[in-house]
């Protein structure tokens, strides 16, 4: 078995890479940073994300592990103490693992002939930083509304419990293949009007928000990031392909919900 490993660039997380590629080299595993079958990040939930853009190429086959030196992460199972556990687990695998869906976005840019796309674990934002966003909803094609306010975020299910959640979004299960827009501060008065709460839309349906007043409107997916381009229009779906993660140990998601936002100190 092939396995890179990919960390956050900080002292402790080089250190435990650098402790975890012994162990591995111990127990005869390849290192390949190159044509994995198995990417270990090294870090937090945003070493992970930054992991799958860099391996997106090889989002069919490759699966991934997450092993946090920080608090406690939303993608990563396993501490920077677990390491001789966790090689342990690798030599037993079996292929086991768990997909989850991806946003697959296509963004046309002015003076471009082709949209590019991007492909989100957690979330795409469009948002103005300074001024309101004006921005036209269509749903499968159709006008939904003129957004106001100062952005849009449209989520994964397993992207849900990150930005979605913090501007009021729900909280979704990743088995359900969905995707979710919440608004970022909407404008709803007497003039202006929007649905004011979000959307959870069916697997295959889609959403197409074109900028009405320009500006410098800034798209995210997931870390990454354009300013200063002109945006004509974005659309988004679920992608057909989805993230894989080796799943050694089963932590249910209501659980992994409840150990990062509540705490076990609040079990009733
Ligand atoms: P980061 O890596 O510092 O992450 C910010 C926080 O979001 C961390 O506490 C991380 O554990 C948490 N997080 C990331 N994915 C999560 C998920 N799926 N469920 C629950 N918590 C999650 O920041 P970054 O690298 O700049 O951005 C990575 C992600 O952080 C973004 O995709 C975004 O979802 C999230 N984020 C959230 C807010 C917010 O809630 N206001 C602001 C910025 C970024």
């Amino acid at each position: 078995m092939k396995i890179a490993l990919y960390h956050s660039g900080q002292d402790h997380s080089l250190d435990v890479a650098n402790d975890l590629k012994q162990l591995l080299l111990n127990e005869n595993f390849e290192i390949d940073d190159v044509n994995p079958d198995i990417v270990i990040t090294i870090g937090g939930d945003g070493t992970l994300l930054s992991a799958v853009h860099k391996y997106r190429a090889l989002m069919n086959k490759v699966r991934f592990v997450g092993v946090h030196t920080g608090h406690l992460g939303f993608y990563t199972d396993w501490r920077d103490y677990e390491l001789e556990k966790l090689v342990a687990a690798l030599k037993e695998d079996h292929g086991e693992e768990v997909g989850y869906p991806l946003l697959e976005i296509a963004v046309q840019y002015e003076g471009e002939k082709k949209p590019v796309i991007y492909n989100a674990v957690n979330e795409s934002t469009l948002k103005k930083i300074s001024g309101t966003l004006v921005a036209d909803v269509y749903i499968g094609g159709v006008l939904f509304e003129r957004f106001r306010g100062d952005g849009l975020c449209v989520s994964t299910p397993t992207g849900s419990t990150a930005y979605n959640r913090s501007v009021g979004g729900a909280i979704v299960h990743p088995r359900l293949k969905v995707l979710q827009m919440a608004e970022i501060a909407s404008i709803n008065n007497r003039v202006f009007r929007t649905v004011g709460a979000s959307l959870i839309l069916a697997p295959n349906e889609k959403i197409t928000i074109i900028p009405v007043a320009q500006g410098t409107v800034n798209f995210t997916s997931d870390r990454e990031d354009t300013v200063g381009r002109v945006i004509k229009q974005v659309e988004y779906r679920i992608a057909k392909e989805e993230v894989h993660f080796a799943k050694y140990r089963h932590t249910g998601f209501w659980n992994r919900v409840q150990n990062a936002f509540i705490g076990k100190d609040n079990e009733v």
